[in-house]
């Protein structure tokens, strides 16, 4: 492995590569990133970097919004099959649909969605900002999707209707952590405090103590005085919780909230993108225009 690493280092150096890496990617992943971070940071991020490559270690909808946002740039993806199946389910005609059936209402999207869906969207949000963006919109009615757990966490923030698109869209990684993982839970860790991804369903949101993104999670862990936690996203994200707040313990809501495609990027596929520097994420040029306004407006709005 340390001789793959070593290469993998030469070769970003050769080709003025980063690699940005999400909170859910295998640990050795997050080892060799420049950038670990959640949707909205590696946004951010990509926006940043005076790199020509950025290897992005996430699914489809993360890189093609980096390659939205670097329309200079080359994002490449490290296996073209980490394909998030929640984005799957807003597909562009169930969008047209709602849009017909309100014609009154704004559509926000979550981050998690296809760019050809993103190009619909009044505007995006992500998990850390979604609250913040559904009360920034001028209209009383908002179609929100593809989650609908998310939809119901945005909805406690505001009196604007909230009509999740589609009706039960939801991410199953998130959405199979049952009431009865956080009531065990407690049982083992009662000193802990329990912390879910607003992915979860309702009845799991409701008896948390902290519902927060991803990066939420680490600013809770990293800021608050207590010394455990009950963690309820993807396990992926232990490994940044350990690395960054050191002696503080550490437990997953539930073992099995593994995200297969989140897991589909290795030190090898890694190497091999940035050898041939391909699969190159490419999206039509009509695309990348209508699809950048809702992610910049959501930039200037968080
Ligand atoms: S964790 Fe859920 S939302 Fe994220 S990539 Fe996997 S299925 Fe998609």
């Amino acid at each position: 492995m340390e001789l793959r690493i070593e290469r993998i280092e030469r070769l970003k150096r050769k080709k003025n590569a980063i690699v940005l890496a999400h909170n859910y990617q295998r640990p050795e992943v997050q080892d060799i990133a420049e950038f670990v971070g959640d949707s909205l940071e590696l946004a951010r991020r990509a926006m940043d970097t005076s790199a020509d490559i950025i290897i992005f270690c996430g699914v489809d909808f993360m890189a093609e919004t980096a390659a939205l946002l670097n329309p200079h740039k080359r994002v490449i993806i490290p296996d073209i099959c980490a394909i998030c199946p929640m984005a799957q389910q807003l597909p562009r005609e169930v969008l047209l649909a709602a849009k017909r059936a309100y014609p009154d209402a704004e559509v926000v999207l979550y981050v998690n969605t296809l760019a050809e869906s993103k190009a619909l969207a009044d505007c995006i949000c992500t998990s850390a900002n979604a609250r913040e963006i559904v009360r920034a919109m001028d209209a009383s009615t908002i179609l929100f999707g593809p989650d609908h757990n998310l939809a119901y966490y945005a909805q406690k923030a505001t009196s604007k209707k909230i009509i999740p698109v589609p009706e039960h869209g939801n991410c199953p990684t998130h959405h199979q952590i049952a009431l009865e993982d956080l009531i065990k839970a407690k049982d083992a860790h009662p000193s802990a405090k329990i912390i879910v991804h607003p992915e979860c369903i309702p009845e799991v949101q409701d008896r948390a103590d902290y519902i927060a993104s991803t990066s939420g999670m680490v600013k809770i862990c990293t800021d608050v005085e207590d010394e455990e936690f009950v963690i309820g996203t993807e396990v992926g994200l232990l490994h940044r919780l350990e690395k960054e707040a050191p002696g503080k313990k550490f437990y997953p809501l539930s073992t099995t909230a593994v995200c297969p495609q989140m897991k589909m990027p290795t030190l090898e596929k890694i190497e091999a993108a940035l050898e041939q520097e391909k699969p190159e994420v490419v999206l039509t040029p009509e695309i990348m225009e209508q699809a950048r306004k809702p992610i910049e407006r959501m930039l200037a709005l968080s």
